[in-house]
């Protein structure tokens, strides 16, 4: 499952730039992350608490990145920030699995890992080689996200003609082992509309 807006609900975050007239940073959003306090999105704890009583297992993949604060030698204190912040609405993380962007991989998913990844020694944003990783000892049988790299490898993040086709050719899995969950907030097809409302858009953030 990825988290924003699938799992969290950061609405209110969305509601505090609205009104101080903010755009989204990343300095804002790591303070909100720090606050851990998203809400759950509707349905969501009961459906984790479910799948965990019949023996599923769930892992988080998220482009929450990690990075440092000031005064703190921890290298991903977003980490921690999440899991109290899943655990705070009624999510039992004890048996689940959290990686973030920009967090170190496990040893045993090192061969996983793409070039660029490699050479950073950390996850990318692209999803894929995270997957993946939980995929070395789990069967995946569900996705869940808002955006179409929560379930494939997109080339682009922007929708176009390539990204149509990817979604296209997993026409059996969508609604099936992918759910994909509307963000009317924001998103990918946000450059894809229309001059006029993207300032109507950027009019109301
Ligand atoms: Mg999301």
């Amino acid at each position: 499952m990825d988290i924003d807006e699938t799992v969290l609900d950061n609405a209110r975050y969305q509601v505090q730039m609205l009104r101080d007239g903010t755009r989204y940073d990343s300095e804002s959003w790591d303070r909100w992350v720090a606050l851990r306090g998203a809400a759950p999105v509707p349905g969501v704890v009961d459906f984790i608490g479910t799948g965990q009583a019949l023996g599923f297992q769930f892992a988080f993949v998220t482009n929450r990145s990690c990075r440092t604060r000031p005064g703190s030698s921890d290298a991903c204190p977003q980490h921690a920030d999440t899991m109290a912040n899943l655990e705070s609405v009624g999510i039992d993380t004890a048996s689940t699995t959290l990686m973030l962007r920009a967090d170190r991989p496990p040893e045993r998913c090192r061969p996983l890992l793409t070039e660029a990844e490699q050479a950073e020694g950390r996850w990318s944003s692209d999803k894929t080689s995270r997957r993946a990783c939980a995929a070395l000892d789990h069967d995946i049988v569900m996705l869940f996200g808002d955006q179409l790299g929560d379930f494939t490898e997109v080339e682009n993040v922007a929708p176009g003609a390539s990204n149509r086709a990817r979604a296209a050719d997993h026409r059996q899995d969508w609604g099936t082992r992918w759910f994909m969950l509307p963000n009317p907030t924001y998103g990918a097809w946000q450059p894809r509309t229309s001059a006029e409302k993207r300032e109507l858009l950027n009019g109301i953030e």
